[in-house]
């Protein structure tokens, strides 16, 4: 038998690492700091980008495809921008043999070259708004990687739009966070709070940068999302302009946001445990694997009835296995199954056809149950539904149980590694400085617009403070 995970007790960064490898959801690689999707990985990531692909779609933007390789004196155009992401850069200086005349960056982001572009599209109010979105690698040089949390090169999705206004600009910011806390909570079943990034933590370019906040089971937290509102920046350095109404040129406003291979981490980080990966439904590449039970000619017809109850679960839209491999015993494909992530077990052999039944073990809490065949599909997609609301149901207790709200820096320090804590902050960068700095790396997550804003005083200065702020050590 294969040997066991880590526990989660014991070494959670451990434990984690042992879940992607061991389910095959990532491999390292040759080249320092990529990753390998495997197929069990890559199968999670197609499912998220379809459910995320079509809520964009849903929302009026469609895709398009970019250079991944921008001129260097794009980057520069944009002060902010390029300080910003110049450690990270990964700069090409030779093709064919020569030295290029100006080297191309790796795009890190791809705001610049998105705009070199939009400055031509865009000629009026009636080319807006323009909402565009690209599914896409990106490099950004990473010290330290992770498999899937941080990784230098990592597929993304970026959306990039323009508009007329810069309200239009905002309430799309908006629209887009709203996108992701949708998916992160239905989808992925993995409560989020969705809110106001402090400005150290603001995107190099923008004015206001939101995200998506969700706690992983380590207590820490993990951004797993940002929508940006840009203003005028990108447009006034690229002269993305159009004629407005009023008949004079005036330069768009214009928003991006992206979310990216790390949510295949957030997931692991959120729902597995000691056995291995837990996946919610709606994103588990095999709902169902049927393990047949029995030896020898008794087989047959378990074989066959198998097969039968897969194919109709397969109408009712479901993915499913049928394993009949006789050279391997139940107790070993249980554990394998378990460790890759399959939502529902459903054990049939002989003794079970005789009485017209099989049995329907969940992977989430483990509860096995004796169901008649003929209702087999119903029960089988109850059970995927209920593990999909138990699963979020559980993560966001967990979140509750583990939110704490603290008065002052010694209280912060005191319980740095607790989870999320709710403290009064003046906004003074200096107060944050000092708040990681003493607390051994908890940082400023948002400001959840679901927490309310009432003025306090600042737990660092003790000046008035115009509300809270949830606080955290984070991915
Ligand atoms: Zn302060």
């Amino acid at each position: 038998m294969a040997e066991k995970l880590t526990p989660r007790e014991k070494n959670f960064s451990e434990w984690y690492v042992d879940v992607v490898l061991k389910s095959k959801l990532a491999d390292y690689s040759d080249v320092k700091g990529c990753m390998v999707i495997r197929p069990n990985g890559y199968a999670v990531w197609e499912n998220i980008q379809r459910g995320l692909d079509g809520m964009f779609k849903a929302t009026g933007h469609k895709n398009a495809y970019f250079p991944l390789l921008i001129p260097e004196s794009f980057l520069r155009k944009e002060a902010e921008h390029v300080e910003g992401f110049a450690p990270q850069l990964a700069v090409v200086t030779h093709a064919g043999g020569k030295k290029l005349e100006e080297p191309y960056v790796i795009r890190p982001t791809s705001e610049t070259i998105i705009n070199s572009m939009f400055a031509r599209w865009i000629q009026s109010y009636r080319d807006l708004p323009m909402l565009l979105n690209q599914w896409a690698n990106v490099i950004r040089w990473e010290m330290r990687t992770r498999l899937f949390l941080r990784t230098t090169e990592f597929l993304w999705q970026e959306g990039h739009t323009c508009h007329e206004t810069d309200a239009e600009a905002e309430e799309e910011t908006l629209r887009m966070l709203e996108v992701y806390r949708t998916f992160a909570e239905e989808w992925m079943a993995m409560p989020v709070l969705a809110g106001l990034k402090s400005d150290s933590e603001r995107f190099a370019g923008a004015v206001r940068t939101y995200s998506i906040e969700a706690m992983m089971q380590d207590r820490k937290a993990l951004q797993a999302g940002t929508s940006h509102n840009l203003g005028q920046n990108f447009a006034r350095a690229f002269g993305t302009q159009f004629q407005g109404r009023d008949g004079q040129q005036h330069f768009v406003w214009q928003t991006s946001w992206g979310a990216s291979t790390r949510l295949v981490g957030g997931l692991v980080m959120t729902h597995s445990d000691d056995a291995g990966l837990v996946l919610p439904p709606k994103l588990a590449p095999t709902h169902v694997v049927i393990v047949v039970i029995g030896k020898g000619e008794e087989r047959g017809p378990v074989v066959a009835k198998a097969q039968a109850v897969a194919e109709d679960l397969r109408k009712a839209g479901l993915s499913v296995l049928v394993d009949d491999d006789e050279s391997k015993g139940p107790g070993f494909k249980y554990f394998e199954y378990e460790l890759a992530g399959v939502c529902l077990r459903m054990e049939l052999g002989p003794k079970d056809l005789a009485k017209g039944a099989c049995v329907l073990v969940r992977r989430d809490d483990r509860s096995k149950e004796s169901v008649p065949l003929d209702q087999a599909v119903a029960v089988a997609r109850a059970k995927l539904d209920a593990m999909q609301k138990a699963l979020f149901e559980r993560a966001r207790a967990f979140r509750d149980a583990n939110t704490f709200v603290v008065g002052s820096l010694e209280e912060l320090k005191k319980r740095a590694d607790d989870g999320f804590l709710v403290a009064q902050w003046c906004l003074a960068p200096a107060c944050e400085a000092r708040i990681k700095e003493e607390t051994g790396g908890v940082t400023s997550r948002n400001r959840p617009f679901t927490l309310k804003q009432e003025p306090g005083s600042c737990v660092v200065c003790g000046n008035p403070s115009p509300g809270a702020w949830v606080w955290s050590k984070a991915y």
